[in-house]
Parts: structure tokens; sequence; C-alpha cells
């Protein structure tokens, strides 16, 4: 906000949050570790990993509520890492939203700018163009309890944007929303983030909500760092096991590398050969490969295929219709199960378990990912 001097950081346009080595240990449990990241201004950056996986550790240093053992945490270029929480002007929203009960939504959206002392009228403006933004002109004078949840949430939202924060860090901020209302607000928040050009920092454990909302993820595992990439890059190419599995589905298959040719490398599982797209990889005859495949990157076929694409005969085990989708459990032939996607309406072999069917892919439809 204009009238309000930052505390850090006196040019905006170099305003971007980087954490250098940063480690929080607890005895022998790494919490974060060795974690280094610069976020871009106006960027939405997603920490994603499962339960445990550090990601509110981290946050909490970011706003300045647990102190590292090791690293800095800089904003705008400044270190801050020992700097009090109030004072790094940034917005949090956290889980379960925590409103203040006895405020009204008005009252609740003021707090932060009362804190910091702002005059009557200039909170008035303010809070009225904070409710217009998360839509809810007209329940100023509501107390929390007689909202909706998305509603309480957009409040929090409110709250901690009101002060024009740099930075909004938000743990979870829709985990204690239903499916529904939680999609509803997944795509809000988005927009939101569009209009205000806020640097936001989201925490999730959901990988869907991760792929729709970020401009970059970052993928956390036992406190490391493991991945940075956007959405796309991600899903398209993960690094290793851990992450094509916990980004989405993958189907895995370890092979033998039997030869390199042209950008692309020949392998064996039990007995049959693959092709694999692999440009710039330093593979060699007899080296181990895993490779990750995508459910729905796998063609299913009556007829056995002909020319040079990866086929493989699979029996159904299982299947599921989800009415846009065909959900497949295959035993492929030496390779073990597959599960395969496919568009309901695309959908050309009969769904029979122990019916046997191709499965097809070409060579550039699978990766290949590390071992974890
Ligand atoms: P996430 O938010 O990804 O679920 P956390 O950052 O909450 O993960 O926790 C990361 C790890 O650090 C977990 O193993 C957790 O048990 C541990 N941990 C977090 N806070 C503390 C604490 N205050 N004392 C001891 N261990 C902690
Ligand atoms: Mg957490």
């Amino acid at each position: 906000m204009a009238e309000e001097a930052p505390v850090i950081g006196s040019d905006p346009a170099s305003y971007s949050l980087r954490l250098d080595r940063v480690s929080k240990h607890y005895g022998v449990v790494r919490a974060v570790d060795d974690v280094s990241l610069e976020i871009e201004r106006g960027e939405f950056l997603t920490l994603l990993g499962p339960s445990g996986s550090g990601k509110t550790t981290l946050l909490m240093i970011v706003a300045g509520f647990i102190a590292p053992n090791a690293g800095e945490v800089l904003l705008g270029g400044k270190p801050i890492t020992h700097l009090a929480p109030e004072k790094r002007e940034l917005g949090m929203v956290f889980q379960g939203y925590a409103l203040f009960p006895h405020m009204t939504v008005a009252e609740n959206i003021a707090f932060p700018l009362k804190v910091r002392r702002q005059a009557v009228e200039a909170i008035r403006d303010k809070v009225d163009k904070m409710l217009e933004l998360v839509q809810l002109t007209g329940f100023a004078d509501r107390l929390p309890r007689q909202l909706s949840g998305g509603q309480q949430q957009r409040v929090a939202l409110a709250r901690a944007m009101s002060f024009s924060p740099e930075i909004l860090l938000l743990d979870e901020p829709l985990g204690a929303l239903d499916r529904k209302l939680r999609t509803e607000m997944q795509v809000e928040l988005k927009q939101l983030h569009q209009r205000l050009g806020t640097t936001f920092v989201y925490v999730t454990h959901d990988q869907e909500e991760a792929l729709s909302m970020s401009d970059r993820i970052v993928i956390l595992r036992d406190g490391k760092c493991i991945q940075i990439g956007d959405p796309e890059e991600l899903y398209e190419k993960p690094a290793s096991r851990f992450v094509a599995s916990f980004l989405g589905e993958s189907n895995f298959m370890k092979g033998a590398v039997e030869g390199t040719d042209n950008g692309a490398v020949r392998y064996g599982v039990a007995g049959r050969t693959f092709r694999q797209a692999a440009k710039g990889v330093d593979l060699a005859k007899g080296d181990d490969i895993l490779i990750a495949m995508r459910p729905e990157k796998i063609g299913l076929s009556a007829a056995e295929p002909g020319g040079d694409v990866n086929s493989v005969l699979g029996e159904i085990v299982n299947w599921n219709y989800f009415g846009s989708n065909f959900h497949f459990t295959f035993a492929a032939e030496g390779i073990g199960d597959l599960a395969v996607t496919t568009p309901a309406w695309q959908c050309t072999i009969r769904p029979e378990v122990g019916g046997k069917v191709w499965l097809t892919w070409s060579d550039d439809a699978s990766v290949i990912v590390e071992e974890d």
C-alpha cells in the first residue's frame, strides 16, 4: 500500500523471497533440510509434499515464528532471519481460519489496519474494497458464526490481505472445506492472485490443488526440496519415482538397457524389448532403467498393433466406470499390473474381466526416472 512504508525492501520491484540453505532440526528429525529457494515477485508458489514433509515448518520459518538452525531468509535481498514476525509484514492464512468470533466481518478485516494505526476513513475504505474483492459486500455486520465455511475462509483471506502485504503465506487454507467448496475456492483464490499480483506461498498436500493453481511447485520430502518446476514440467518430466507417484498416478517398469540409437534407448523387460525416447541421457548396455508411464498415455487396441509402437498383451483384472473415464487394471505379460485410463466415449474395447487387449504406447509417452 502506497501510504504505508514497508519495513523491509525499499525497492518494491526487487521484492522477492529467498531461502538460502535453510535447515530446522528437532533432535534427530530434520523437519527442514538444507532448502534453498527463490520466489519471484507476484509468483504463486506451492510447497507440496506428504504429511510431515516440512511444509508448515518451512512456512513458519518464512513467517518468523520458527528460527532455523542454519541458513538465511531474505526478503527483497535483505536478510530477515532474525526479524520478529510482526516486522515482516507478511499476510497469513491457515487451516481453520481462526476469525475473532466476537468481531463482525468488517471488524475482523479492519483488525490488522487498526494494529497499524491507520486512519478511520482509510480503514473504512479498505474494508469496503476487501469485501468487494472477496465478494462479501453486504456481509460487513455479520458475525463469523453467521457465515458458511467458505465465506469465513474468504473473510480470513480479506483480513490477511487488508494491509496489502507483499507476500501472502497460506497453509492448507482450504483443508477444512468440503470438496465442492474447495474446488470453487481454488478458482477464486487463483483469480484473486491474478488480480492482486501479490506473491503467494501456498502449502498443500493435495496434488490436484497444486497442479491447478500454481505457477511453480516445490516438491518436499523429509524436509528436502526434491524437485521444482511448473505444473506441466513436473507432471510430464518427474525426475524420480517419488515425484511420478506423488504428483498424479504412474505405472513403473524396471528394465535393462539393450542399446541406444538415434535419441532413444531400447530396454528389455522379461524378454520383451521396448523403446524409450531419451535425449542426452548417459546410458549404456546393461544399465538398469526405471520407466514411469501415465495411465492416460497407454492406448488400447483389440487387434495386435503393427509398426514400431511399444505393445504388450494385457488381461483385464479390474475395471471401473467413472462417467467420463474408464479405469482399467491390466495384468500385462511379463510386466505385472498396469493402470490405464481412457475417455469413456473413445473406448473401443469391451470392459470385461478376463478380456485380452493390446496395450500400446509411443516411445515418448513414458519417461526415465530415478529410483528413490
Ligand atoms: P507438514 O506441514 O509437511 O505436515 P511439518 O513441518 O509440520 O510437516 O513437520 C515436519 C517434521 O517435523 C515432522 O516429522 C514433524 O513431526 C516434525 N516436527 C514439526 N514440529 C515439531 C516440533 N515442534 N517438535 C518436534 N518435531 C516437530
Ligand atoms: Mg502442515
